[in-house]
């Protein structure tokens, strides 16, 4: 059974996004810039945009974080929004979830320059990328791709499940990998709260992608002899012997299932450290013009 770590094809995603954007500064002196919003005070939320600062701070890059209490008005987050998608030194502009529940998200992706995306969301790109046209790509689904891609996992005409249909992971997967394109060409079936008997479909999957939230809710009994299994999940569980008083798992029961799969992604360290690769990579292609 081969681990597969999400760390090396991080690196190596974040290595090309540092030597493009070396070339973007010398040759055009365009420095990339992101925009990140957070509105309260959500503790991961903080962990989470100070992680994107501090990555963009590495490369050399313009990073904003503009920060608003939680009690600010849905048009103020959109006047934000506008004044960023007019900033020319900004390049892509992400507002970190979960947002206050008096604002509507949707109205806010929507508000966001699709050329300046760079989470993907916004349904241009969600179209874009369905009908198979160069788009902003949500990042964790193309981070999957790229480790599938990077560990030489044959899709084509494969069986692929993807559990969970949610907007930012299990529908981008879907569809990304029903392409006929690099780490796609599957044949894709997609599992839901829908499914009476989850495992019944699960077992039938070559590559198994499991997104549903749900701590190691993926058993052994549910899985396929030599399946290759992708474990999106990250939940956090009580751990009285942890420092931090808890752990994180994913969705997928890994000592159980790691001895029947030909592969498997760790949690952590597996498909987790792909996001903010892949929202570098987005943030560059923004800044050299690529959807224009
Ligand atoms: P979500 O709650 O929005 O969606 C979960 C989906 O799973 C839903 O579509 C639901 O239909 C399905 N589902 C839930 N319970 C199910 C069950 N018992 N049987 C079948 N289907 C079921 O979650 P999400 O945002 O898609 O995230 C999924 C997981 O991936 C979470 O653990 C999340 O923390 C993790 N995640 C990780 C990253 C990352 O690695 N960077 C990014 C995003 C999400």
């Amino acid at each position: 059974m081969d681990l597969l770590h999400g760390k090396p094809v991080a690196e190596k995603i974040l290595q090309q996004v540092r030597d493009e954007s070396t070339a973007l500064v010398a040759e055009r002196g365009i420095t990339p810039g992101l925009a990140v919003v957070l509105v309260g005070d959500d503790p991961a939320s903080s962990t989470y945009v100070r992680s994107k600062a501090r990555m963009c701070e590495s490369l050399g890059w313009k990073s904003i974080v503009e920060r608003r209490a939680a009690d600010m008005t849905e048009d103020d987050l959109l006047a934000l929004v506008r004044s960023l998608n007019d900033d020319e030194t900004i390049h892509g502009i992400l507002v970190q979830s979960p947002i206050p529940s008096h604002i509507d998200y949707e109205r806010v992706v929507e508000t966001i320059s699709p050329r300046k995306d760079v989470d993907g969301f916004h349904p241009v790109n969600v179209g874009r990328m369905v009908i198979g046209l160069p788009a902003q790509e949500s990042c964790t689904p193309a981070g999957v791709l790229e480790m599938l891609v990077h560990y030489g996992i044959e899709t084509s005409g494969r069986r692929v499940v993807v559990a969970g249909r949610s907007n930012i992971v299990g529908k981008p997967i879907a569809n990304m990998m029903l392409q006929k394109r690099r780490g796609g060409n599957a044949i894709v079936t997609v599992a839901h709260t829908g499914a009476a008997d989850l495992g019944a479909i699960t077992r039938e999957a070559d590559i198994l992608i499991v997104a549903i939230g749900r701590p190691r809710l993926v058993t052994a009994d549910m899985v396929k002899e030599g399946a290759v299994v992708i474990d999106v999940g990250i939940n956090r569980i009580d751990d009285p012997t942890s420092d931090r008083g808890y752990r994180l798992v994913g969705d997928v029961d890994f000592d159980a299932v790691a001895p029947k799969c030909s592969a498997i992604t760790p949690v952590p360290g597996g498909v987790g450290l792909m996001t903010i690769a892949m929202l570098m990579h987005n943030t560059l292609r923004s800044a050299r013009g690529d959807f224009r």
